[in-house]
């Protein structure tokens, strides 16, 4: 064999499960596959000024390359149960929170420290959003911010570089079982292993599903979350943001019974394109820095949409919607909130006409033409609900970026062990449908590496 363990996708999953391997049993023979380039080289060449939409790279460095989907993001580890995945289905509550907990720790020893810990205990918003029909869910949320997720990412790419082998730019094309492990198949020719961590996250959804197919290991899916990211002054949501930083709300609407939730909130942050398999959607990041923030801040809405029989390609239904604001917009839409209750498009004239000054450059128009009705009615239910806790939420000049949509990977068959049918081959993080977020997905990479060394 070539390798004792082989690695796929060096995002949290992946990187957090090398961590482990090399840190319990340095004598390991461990390699990481990863299809994007190494961190120093990531880099998206939207500049704002001569670039200033999705080119389509041919690997997206906001996706892919050492640190994953998560490389460039807000840093935000949220340390809890009630969203960011189903890990503790697998393992138990507490198990996952002491993972969490832990993977905290290295992010601390490893250029984290000194950033804050927000926590939603004994917060006075709790009752403030009951009265409201609004409902804050218990986290607590580490914001490493982008800048210091950079230097982390760094400490651990140092830390790791030399104890292991890393193929940047290396996509793993097929993956073959073999007497006594596993056989896999790229560019660069084919490597052996004893036992196989496949952490592809989001962006290897589409391999991931090829995969399961060929192995004949059992899934299944059908969610999508799809919505809006919302940018509005800073000072609407400070009072909230100030104290827990990020607040998840649900919030169940009148009309159609759905729910509708916050996701990913950026105190003084910046509205993002988020390029998979080549459709432009939109996303949110924040800096710890004071000198890289701006005047606005953002969050998603979004609602889930769970699919009933015969229908099985909830992905696909997501992809459909985010196509069509890209065949209207060439990319992500904006839309001022007053233009769309007035249902008319925001135009470039409205756009400079209007107090906020968006942090992404998208196309003005009209929203009501790309989201189904259940959905945008969801989501304007929901930002007057929120106009009641934090005022101004639903001011004309709120601006609405679609559309945003969490595509999740068809939830795979494994056990206990986050290991499938196949004995040795484990499936982890965001590409295993079963966790959605850095600290889910870095605390499955912990667990199966010890399970291994075990
Ligand atoms: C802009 C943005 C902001 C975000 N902000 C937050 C946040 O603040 N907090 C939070 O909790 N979550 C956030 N997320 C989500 C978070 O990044 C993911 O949940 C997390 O990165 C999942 O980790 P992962 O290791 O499972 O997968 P990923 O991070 O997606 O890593 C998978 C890696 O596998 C590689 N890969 C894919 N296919 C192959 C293949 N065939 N061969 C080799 N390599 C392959 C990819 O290139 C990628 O680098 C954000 C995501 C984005 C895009």
């Amino acid at each position: 064999m070539n390798y004792d363990v082989l690695i796929i996708g060096a995002g949290p999953g992946g990187i957090f499960s090398a961590f482990e391997l090399t840190k319990l049993n340095p004598e390991l023979k461990v390699a990481v596959f990863e299809a994007g380039h190494e961190l120093s080289k990531r880099n998206c060449p939207i500049d704002g000024e001569k670039i200033k939409s999705c080119i389509g790279c041919k690997s997206c460095s906001i996706m892919n390359g050492f640190g994953g989907a998560g490389a460039f993001s807000d840093g935000k580890y949220n340390i809890t149960n009630d969203f960011g995945g189903t890990l503790y289905e697998y393992i138990g509550k507490k198990h996952a929170l002491e993972l969490m907990e832990y993977i905290d720790g290295i992010n601390m020893r490893y250029g984290g420290e000194g950033t804050k810990l927000y926590s939603t205990a004994g917060t006075k918003f709790k009752k403030l959003c009951i009265q409201h029909g609004l409902h804050l869910l218990d986290a607590s949320v580490r914001h490493l911010g982008t800048d210091k997720n950079y230097v982390v990412l760094e400490n651990l790419y140092n830390e790791l570089k030399d104890k292991l082998d890393f193929y940047f730019d290396t996509p793993v094309e097929k993956i073959s079982l073999i007497d006594g492990g596993y056989e896999i198949h790229c560019a660069k020719g084919s490597f052996t292993c004893k036992k196989c961590i496949i952490s592809v996250g989001r962006s290897g959804s589409k391999w991931m599903e090829t995969v399961c197919s060929d192995l004949n290991i059992q899934t299944k899916s059908n969610r999508v979350d799809l919505g809006v990211r919302v940018e509005l002054p800073a000072e609407v949501f400070s009072h909230l943001t100030d104290e827990l930083y990020e607040s998840k709300i649900v919030y169940r609407t009148q009309k159609y019974g759905d729910l509708v939730r916050t996701f990913c909130m950026n105190p003084k942050g910046a509205v993002v394109n988020e390029n998979t398999n080549g459709i432009v959607t939109v996303n949110g990041h924040s800096y710890e820095d004071p000198a890289k923030q701006t005047e606005n801040t953002n969050f998603a809405l979004l609602v889930s949409k769970h699919f009933s029989e015969p229908f099985k390609d909830s992905n696909g239904y997501g992809e459909s919607i985010a196509r069509l604001s890209n065949m209207l917009g060439g990319g992500v839409l904006v839309q001022r909130f007053g233009d769309l209750i007035r249902g008319r498009r925001s135009t470039p004239h409205r756009m400079t006409d209007s107090f906020m000054t968006p942090t992404l450059n998208a196309t003005a128009g009209d929203l009501s033409l790309v989201l189904p009705k259940r959905i945008l009615d969801g989501i304007i239910e929901m930002i007057y609900a929120l106009d009641k806790i934090a005022p101004g939420t639903a001011n004309d000049d709120t601006l609405l970026y679609g559309v945003e949509v969490k595509f999740y990977n068809m939830e795979v068959a494994v056990d206990s062990n986050l290991e499938c049918c196949h004995k040795g081959l484990y499936i982890i993080g965001d590409g295993s449908g079963i966790t959605h977020s850095l600290s889910h997905a870095s605390a499955s990479g912990v667990y199966v590496a010890r399970d291994i060394v075990k």
